[in-house]
């Protein structure tokens, strides 16, 4: 099956009798068992039937198998939010002691995430070039237990050399997780190209339309989907049948959803490049970014979210520009079927690499409005931010 087939079809066995199109949302903290024997081994049950709320339902189930299919994996755990994903993968396979590598260009929560709740329970961190490609083997230790990344980068979309570290990584014997929320599987299939675990922020182009919280974590192997599920488990992450059901619902049109916010995104980059007011775009699809041949190499596709590097003007001017768009919110978050426009501020939190650029930075999300009103609105904001600067 290919991709769009398998977004139509994934996940619809497991729910035995009744023959609706989509699988109902069974709702359930209690299993009840026949035998004291079976209820006694519902350890086992937590894998691959049903034992207890926690460990989900067949809505559950049906969204995992759905997700597992569509990465090429074998297995998928739902998670509560893309950073539980996060947080989880690092909680399972990393201890007290051991260390990890995390790209300069990391989510800042991530990068939160390790500063604080890593380093005080002593996990040694080090941020690396997102750039560094196969060269990350100069930073393997021998504590480093696992090597992060997120491609392209948060913000400044740099696009990561992935089967070159994933390939010193086995070669190591160190695991790799990255987070792979920006392509999606549908663009990007990290565990195809040698990653052990493929992590997405399900809340963004997943859900795609603004409305639940969802991560999951996807596998080949069969011992670190148990490992992450036990991990899962013990921390009593589980998420509502209901948001499952959500996510498998927005699963269906992802294909399409995405193909469009790629052909906007395209052409807003296109137009904007044009314009005096912008100094460079980041866009690993667009023909002159520096990650352009890695991503063409890697990536089928490119998704609607992009940064515009602006020339200098100052807050004052980017603020009146943002502020008065008609069709581009202002908020946290990106992958629903509504455009987003915000600032973006790189340099504050970079250690291993500095971020040069003067101007300042937007990120913007193409929704699915229509690209020629997306147009007219930015142009009128770009003429704002002109009008302020003056
Ligand atoms: C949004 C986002 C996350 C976090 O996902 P939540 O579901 O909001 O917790 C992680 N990584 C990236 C790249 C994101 O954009």
């Amino acid at each position: 099956m290919r991709d769009d087939t398998k977004l139509a079809r994934g996940g619809r066995e497991s729910a035995d009798g009744f023959k609706a199109v989509n699988p109902p949302v069974w709702r359930a903290s209690t299993v009840l068992f026949d035998r004291v024997e079976a209820f006694d081994r519902r350890k086992d049950l937590r894998y691959d039937g049903f034992s207890y709320g926690t460990y989900g339902t067949p809505t559950t189930r049906a969204l995992e198998e759905a997700l597992a299919e569509i990465e090429n994996g074998s297995r998928a755990v739902v998670v509560s939010s893309g950073m539980a994903a996060i947080t989880l993968c690092f909680m399972t396979f990393v201890r007290p002691g051991e260390h990890v590598l995390v790209p300069d260009s990391i989510y800042k929560t991530t990068r939160s995430f390790c500063d604080q709740l890593l380093a005080e329970f002593g996990i040694g961190v080090t941020y690396y070039d997102p750039h560094v490609g196969a060269g990350i083997e100069a930073l393997i230790g021998p504590k480093t237990r696992l090597i992060f990344l997120e491609s392209p980068g948060s913000y400044t979309f740099e696009i990561q050399d992935v089967p070159a570290i994933a390939a010193v990584a086995a070669r190591r014997g160190v695991i790799t997780g990255i987070d792979n929320t920006w392509a999606s599987p549908l663009f990007f299939k990290p565990l195809d190209h040698g990653v052990d675990v493929s992590i997405q922020a399900a809340t963004k182009y997943v859900s795609g339309h603004s409305d639940i919280m969802l991560g999951y974590l996807a596998v080949k192997d069969e011992s670190l989907f148990r490992r992450i599920k036990d991990t899962v488990g013990q921390f009593g992450n589980c998420v509502s049948p209901d948001d499952c059901y959500m996510a498998l619902r927005g699963l269906r049109t992802m294909g399409v959803r995405l193909r469009q916010h790629e052909k906007t995104a395209k052409e807003l980059v296109s137009w904007l490049s044009e314009r005096p007011e912008v100094d460079r775009l980041l866009y690993p699809a667009w023909p002159e970014d520096p990650g352009h041949a890695l991503w063409k190499r890697d990536f089928t596709g490119a998704s609607g979210l992009f940064g515009v590097l602006l020339k200098p003007a100052s807050a004052a001017a980017v603020a009146a520009m943002v502020e008065g768009m008609r069709f581009f919110g202002i908020g946290a978050s990106w992958g629903g079927y509504e455009s987003l426009m915000i600032p973006a501020y790189p340099k504050d939190y970079r250690t291993a690499t500095a971020w040069h650029e003067e101007g300042p930075l937007l990120r913007i999300h193409a929704g699915l409005e229509d690209a020629e009103d997306l147009k007219e609105d930015i142009a009128e904001g770009l003429a704002r931010l002109s009008a302020a600067g003056k």
